[in-house]
């Protein structure tokens, strides 16, 4: 079996997340409550929102034109510091993907870096500074040894939402070293960083999407 992921599995996996942070938004936004202006869950959803809008308006013919269409809306429609980084995140994916249909694990995989590496450009974070960077380094990572492994998608896409979350808990004992949480200073440690749990959400719902269609 050719296993690749499809348009049809990137739209599942948009609207899977739309979904996902929709439910989760109280809490995100409680998490950026903590240590940043409460605002998170409302950004995430309302980008997310109109993501799942122009899915159901536009008939995406390449993975590229709706992964750089993703990043394009995320930064015209969310704002703030998570507006630009996951639109850049979206934008790079879709630059580092050819014009093509089907992506097989190794240009995800590729895609996925491309898209870390565009918000390490713009946001210079790295890990332990306590942002999303600190659960996508460690997903992509993960999700490169299981393809190497021999893992298919599916698998590969499981671990890389285990080690995101793993990421995920330890920004609670960080400083704050970017974003707005830094002008806390070390009162911004004994929380979540709420970058770190949405990014945990988008790539808990990529693995789930796949998990059930390998099922
Ligand atoms: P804002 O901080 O403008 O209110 P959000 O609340 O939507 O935007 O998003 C905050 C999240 O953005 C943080 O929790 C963090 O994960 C992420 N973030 C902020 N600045 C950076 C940065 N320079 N690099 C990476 N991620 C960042
Ligand atoms: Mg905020």
């Amino acid at each position: 079996m050719n296993d690749v992921i499809t348009i049809a599995d990137l739209e599942a996996w948009l609207r899977q997340s739309a979904e996902d942070l929709d439910t989760n938004a109280d809490w995100l936004t409680a998490l950026d409550s903590a240590i940043g202006d409460a605002d998170h869950g409302t950004n995430m959803t309302r980008g997310l929102t109109a993501i799942v809008t122009s899915l159901d308006s536009i008939s995406f013919t390449t993975a590229q034109e709706l992964l750089k269409s993703v990043g394009m809306t995320l930064i015209s429609t969310v704002g703030g510091a998570s507006g630009s980084l996951y639109g850049t995140f979206f934008l790079e994916m879709g630059k580092a993907v050819p014009a093509v249909t089907t992506l097989d694990g190794p240009q995800l995989e590729q895609a996925i870096r491309a898209g870390i590496s565009g918000v390490v450009t713009r946001g210079h974070a790295a890990v332990g500074d306590k942002t999303m960077v600190d659960a996508f380094e460690p997903a992509v990572a993960a999700f490169s040894l299981s393809l190497a492994r021999g893992l298919p998608i599916a698998d590969a896409s499981a671990a890389a939402a285990k080690a995101a979350a793993d990421g995920r808990d330890s920004t609670e004992s960080l400083v704050a070293r970017k974003g707005r949480a830094s002008y806390l200073g070390d009162r911004s440690t004994g929380h979540i960083d709420p970058g770190s749990a949405s990014a945990t959400i988008l790539l808990q719902s990529l693995s789930d999407v796949l998990g059930r269609k390998s099922a």
